[in-house]
């Protein structure tokens, strides 16, 4: 199958001939409910994940939780709920939304707070390779040089970067950065935050005792190295991440393996509301919990995710998911119908099921090959809803293709 990989922004075939593949997608900061752009995301990285099953590849995929970040820390604070409760009810919120959207889960699921070991390890190596320097006076943070990383700064505008790095997060302004694109590697213990045993390197003498929490970058990379190793086929997240924190995760692992981080990049586009990208610091969002709790079946939801490409950004509109419902309710029927038309009759034209079943399954992998275009597959399924045919045995592989490869559950 090809994606369109966002670095070399070309057509990319992934999916090796190994019967392996290699997965990593960026995970949530868990302090606020799954919102539809987090749907749309994960969504659109379980097609890929789908699709290498189909292809009877053994995948492994991991994912991360970033489990200790300022965001989750301003809302514990701001609520008084303590920080890892907030987390572990937030997990658990989206992991129920997940399994009701039916995102077949990563074998590997890890949060930051239990990788602390490997992510200091990692920390310390780059200081141990003259990666790291310090910034600040008495328990100075510690900053990975993107020029000890040539590859990063290759053909990068760096006028524009640096206006994302501090949209997203960064911070180039800080005096004494060797470079304003740096990123924090370790952030020294502040009053009231969490903290844990800071890396020992020879490289960075840090005083004894010293405490703190590491960069949010550093961590994926860590995550992701433990779990898949250097070289793996594809790193997913939403468009967001394509700069500064992929091409940052992939620099500093880099910089330790001497490999390549993945092998191409799949970015998944934004939702909008009303004119703006959907987001926590706007405050416009549409959850999936609520949705689901005001009576929307999973599947149309599900559905209304899946008309979109996963390289567009679009904007949500009140009248998608009763679109979505119905056509939903038109496969289901389909589905039905066929089966009660047989067994009602005791006849049935098989052939003609089987063709209608065979273009379905056809339909649906050559769209979800090229680059997981969903909309294309969504439209086969709906001329085999209008022509599904009277043999059950084929009803039942086209059910099962919808199911397997675009998680909707016709029953
Ligand atoms: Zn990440």
């Amino acid at each position: 199958m090809v994606v369109f990989d966002s670095v070399t922004r070309r057509r990319v075939r992934v999916g090796p001939d190994i019967g392996k593949a290699k997965l990593y997608a960026c995970g949530i900061t868990p302090y606020d409910a799954t919102h539809l752009g987090h749907a749309f995301t994960y969504v659109s990285i379980d097609l890929l994940h789908r699709v290498w099953l189909d292809a009877k590849l053994d995948v492994d995929y991991a994912q991360n939780i970033t489990d200790v970040d300022d965001p989750l820390l301003e809302r514990a604070a701001a609520t008084g709920v303590e920080w890892r409760e907030l987390a572990a009810s937030q997990i658990k919120l989206f992991r129920s939304d997940m399994e009701a959207l039916r995102v077949v889960p990563p074998g590997v699921y890890r949060g930051v707070v239990e990788s602390m070991d490997d992510v200091v390890a990692l920390v310390a190596e780059l200081a141990q390779r003259g990666a790291v320097y310090q910034v600040g006076d008495g328990c100075p943070d510690w900053y990975f040089s993107v020029e000890s990383a040539p590859e990063f700064l290759a053909g990068r505008d760096l006028e524009s970067d640096l206006a994302t790095f501090a949209e997203r997060g960064g911070d180039p302004d800080r005096p004494g950065k060797r470079h304003p694109l740096d990123p924090l590697v370790w952030r020294a213990e502040r009053p009231g935050e969490p903290s844990w045993a800071a890396p020992v390197s020879a490289a960075i003498p840090a005083p004894p005792d010293s405490r703190g929490r590491p960069g949010w970058h550093v961590e994926c990379a860590a995550i992701a190295l433990k779990a898949l190793g250097a070289d793996f086929d594809v790193q997913a997240g939403g468009k967001d991440l394509a700069f500064p924190h992929h091409p940052m995760c992939a620099a500093q692992a880099t910089q330790l393996t001497g490999q390549r981080f993945a092998k191409a990049y799949l970015h998944v586009g934004m939702v909008g509301l009303d004119g703006e990208k959907m987001s926590k610091s706007r405050g416009n969002l549409i959850f999936v919990h609520k949705l689901l709790a005001g009576g929307a079946d999973p599947m149309a939801v599900r559905l209304l995710l899946l008309d979109h490409h996963y390289r567009s950004d679009w904007e949500y509109t009140a009248d998608e998911l009763p679109r979505a419902a119905l056509r939903l309710e038109r496969w289901r029927s389909a589905a039905r119908v066929a089966g009660n038309a047989a067994s009602a009759t005791g006849q049935f034209d098989p052939s003609a099921g089987i063709r209608y079943a065979g273009e379905l399954l056809n339909g649906v992998r050559t769209a979800l090959a090229d680059d997981l275009d969903a909309p294309t597959a969504l439209a086969a399924v709906d001329r085999w809803a209008k022509k599904p045919g009277t043999n059950p045995a084929a009803t039942a592989l086209a059910v099962r293709v919808v199911d397997a490869l675009l998680g909707i559950n016709l029953g």
